[in-house]
């Protein structure tokens, strides 16, 4: 299994990140060991600026290459929430050194998942989700604002990489991320429905 995550997919992150809007989907991938599989999250000791980025997850349900955008939504049935977390400062020093993302984004615990998935169904075209930071809501997502859509994430990240049956893609953060502390509480809801909540240790 792996994990799979688009980057700049929402115009409003891309700007609070002072980063281009991209042509294609940006993609890097974290390891099975993100997983977040403690009740709490413990804050990692490499980093002292952790940022969460709240995003719609998609579980892949079959194996397949070179994915037509067409044919895209019959590789997936259902959709969650997860985080993101990225550790912000060694991010930026990748950056400015030209380095790939690892150590900032794939490090264990770094991807959160809700364990409620929702089927998707043609009403489920308008998926609103948020993040709220110890009672702040920080963060509002709506899927229609994602440069790439999901089908065409699918067919552009298949050129590359099989994907296989529960493959998972983070879809990408709307803007508001930030960083936080030990002792914080995050919760995320999908629609209305509350679906991750968990605390920083
Ligand atoms: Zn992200």
């Amino acid at each position: 299994m792996k994990i799979i995550c688009i980057g700049r997919n929402y115009a409003d992150h891309a700007k609070e990140m002072q980063a281009p809007l991209p042509k294609t989907p940006i993609f890097f991938m974290k390891p099975e060991t993100a997983l977040l599989r403690t009740r709490d999250f413990f804050y990692p000791k490499f980093t002292s600026e952790l940022h969460y980025e709240c995003e719609l997850v998609l579980k892949i349900d079959k194996v397949g290459k070179n994915i037509q955008e067409k044919f895209a939504h019959t590789y997936y049935s259902s959709f969650t929430l997860g985080i993101d977390f990225t550790a912000r400062d060694l991010q930026k020093k990748c950056k400015e050194n030209g380095l790939p993302w690892e150590i900032a984004k794939s490090f264990d615990q770094s991807a959160p998942l809700s364990k409620h998935w929702i089927e998707i169904t043609d009403s489920a075209e308008n998926i609103t989700f948020e993040l709220e930071h110890n009672g702040v809501i920080v963060q509002k997502g709506f899927s229609q604002d994602m440069i790439f859509t999901f089908d065409q994430i699918i067919a552009y990240v298949s050129k590359f990489i099989t994907l296989k049956k529960g493959d998972l893609i983070f879809t990408g953060t709307p803007a508001g991320v930030g960083p936080i502390q030990i002792g914080d509480h995050l919760k995320a809801r999908l629609f209305d429905k509350e679906v991750l909540s968990f605390y920083v240790r």
